[in-house]
C-alpha cells in the first residue's frame, strides 16, 4: 500500500464489502493516488464533473421555477448519499463507494424529471431508445470531456456497476461488446444482466437509499406545494404511525401553527425507522446466506432489503404519492408542457444540428455512432444534448427556436 493511503483507507470492512484495494480497476489503467483510495477518487471526479453541477437545475418532481425550496436532483442525490453512507457504516460496507454511486446515480436524468425521460424515450423509439440509467453511465464513460487521455471520468468498475441499476439484455450485449480493459476476463458492467447476477452490496444499498430518500422528501415537497395535506397522509399507515408517535411525545405539535414541525418530526422518525429496518433485515439476510465474499454476494438473491412489513408499508406510501402527487392534475399539466418542449427540441435539432453546441453538432455528423451508442449518430447526439440540459436551459432553447414560451423560465 502507498504510505499516504493507509491513513485514509476505511478500516474494519466486512469480507463481503467492496474493498478499494481490491477494485477491479479502471478501463484505462492509471497510477494510484497517494492520498485517496480509488473510490474516493471516483467520488471526487463525480463532484467536479459538469453533469453533477447541472443537477441543481434539474427537476425531481417540481419544476425548478416553481419554488426555491423544492428538491432538485442535486439535493436528492446528496440525501441519497447521506442515507447510504450511514447504513453502509453500520453494515461495514464501503462508505466511499456508496457515496460515489449515490452522487452519480441521477447524472443521466433529462430536464423535467420523468416526463423529460419519457418524451425523449418516445423520440428515440426507432433509434435505440433512451433510458436515464444507461445515460448516467454514458455521462461518466463518454460524455464528460475533462481529461486529456480519455473521454468520460474513467471510473472504477464498482462505481460504474452501481450506476447501471437496470439494463435490458439487448443493451447489456451492446455494452459488453464495448467493454475492454478489465484484465481479469470477467466481463464488464453489462455481464450481470446477461448472467442474472447481483451487483455489490454497496450498489444494492444505493437503490434502496434512493427509494427511502424520495419517498420521504416527496412528502415534504408535496405538502410544501399544497398539493397534498397532512390530513390526507393519515390514510398512509407508514406515515400515520410516526405522526401519532410524534404527537404522543410532543403534544404541542397538535397546534395548527406547528404543522410543519409535526411533518418534519414524522418524516424524521420514519427515516430513522426505515434505516434501522434495512440494517436489521440486511444483517439477517447476510447471515442466512452466509456470504463471505463479493463473489458470493453476486450469486445470491438481493441481500440489502427491507423487512417484509416495511416493504409493504413503503409500497403503500409509494402508491399514495403516485395517486395524489405524481398524478395530481397540476403536476400532470406542467409535465405535459415539459414533454412538448422536449419533443419539439428533438425535432428541431434533428432538422438543424448546427443549432446545438459545436461538439454535439460535430458528433451528429458521424456516419454511425460508435461502440455501445445504439442508433444513428444524429439522433443519439441530439438525445445526449437534450438529456444534458437543465430545465431552464431547455425552456430557453425552446423559446429561442420556436418563439413560444410553454414554461416560465426562472433566472
Ligand atoms: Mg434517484
Amino acid at each position: 500500500m502507498l504510505p499516504g493511503l493507509s491513513a485514509v483507507v476505511q478500516t474494519g470492512l466486512a469480507p463481503y464489502a467492496c474493498d478499494p484495494l481490491q477494485t477491479r480497476g479502471r478501463r484505462l489503467q492509471e497510477p494510484l493516488a497517494t492520498t485517496r483510495t480509488d473510490f474516493q477518487r471516483d467520488r471526487d471526479r463525480i463532484v467536479h464533473s459538469t453533469a453533477f453541477r447541472r443537477l441543481v437545475y434539474k427537476t425531481q418532481v417540481f419544476l425548478n421555477h416553481e419554488g426555491d425550496l423544492f428538491r432538485t436532483r442535486l439535493t436528492h442525490s446528496l440525501e441519497v448519499a447521506q442515507l447510504g453512507r450511514s447504513i453502509a457504516r453500520s453494515l461495514r460496507l464501503s462508505e466511499d463507494l456508496v457515496e460515489a454511486i449515490a452522487l452519480a446515480h441521477d447524472l443521466g436524468h433529462t430536464p423535467f424529471g420523468h416526463a423529460g425521460q419519457d418524451a425523449l424515450n418516445e423520440c428515440m423509439a426507432d433509434y435505440g431508445g433512451f433510458e436515464h440509467n444507461l445515460q448516467s453511465l454514458r455521462v461518466v464513460d463518454r460524455l464528460e470531456e475533462r481529461y486529456p487521455q480519455f473521454d468520460g471520468l474513467n471510473l472504477t468498475f464498482e462505481t460504474r456497476e452501481g450506476i447501471l441499476k437496470h439494463c435490458s439484455a439487448h443493451n447489456a450485449r451492446l455494452l459488453e461488446a464495448a467493454e475492454h480493459g478489465y484484465a481479469d476476463g470477467q466481463g464488464g458492467v453489462g455481464q450481470r444482466f446477461l448472467q442474472h447476477r447481483r451487483p455489490s452490496l454497496e450498489a444494492q444499498l444505493c437503490n434502496l437509499a434512493d427509494e427511502i430518500a424520495y419517498n420521504a422528501h416527496d412528502i415534504d415537497d408535496g405538502i410544501r406545494s399544497g398539493l397534498i395535506t397532512l390530513e390526507q397522509l393519515q390514510v398512509v399507515p407508514l406515515f400515520n404511525q410516526y405522526c401519532e408517535q410524534a404527537l404522543a411525545a410532543h403534544a404541542h405539535l397538535r397546534q395548527p401553527a406547528q404543522a410543519r414541525r409535526l411533518m418534519y418530526e414524522s418524516i424524521r422518525l420514519m427515516l430513522s425507522e426505515q434505516v434501522f429496518d434495512v440494517i436489521a433485515a440486511t444483517r439477517c439476510a447476510i447471515e442466512y446466506a452466509q456470504v463471505q465474499s463479493i463473489a458470493e454476494v453476486r450469486q445470491c438473491a438481493p441481500l440489502v432489503l427491507f423487512s417484509a412489513e416495511m416493504r409493504q408499508r413503503s409500497a403503500q406510501l409509494k402508491q399514495f404519492l403516485f395517486a395524489q402527487l405524481y398524478r395530481h392534475p397540476n403536476v400532470v399539466q406542467t409535465m405535459a408542457q415539459a414533454k412538448q418542449v422536449v419533443r419539439e427540441l428533438f425535432v428541431l435539432y434533428c432538422d438543424a444540428p448546427q443549432e446545438m453546441q459545436a461538439g454535439f453538432a460535430l458528433r451528429s455528423q458521424q456516419a454511425q455512432a460508435s461502440t455501445w451508442d445504439a442508433g444513428p449518430a444524429l439522433q443519439r447526439s441530439v438525445a445526449d444534448y437534450i438529456a444534458g440540459m437543465t430545465d431552464r436551459f431547455a425552456s430557453r432553447e425552446h423559446h429561442r427556436l420556436t418563439g413560444q414560451r410553454l414554461l416560465p423560465v426562472a433566472f
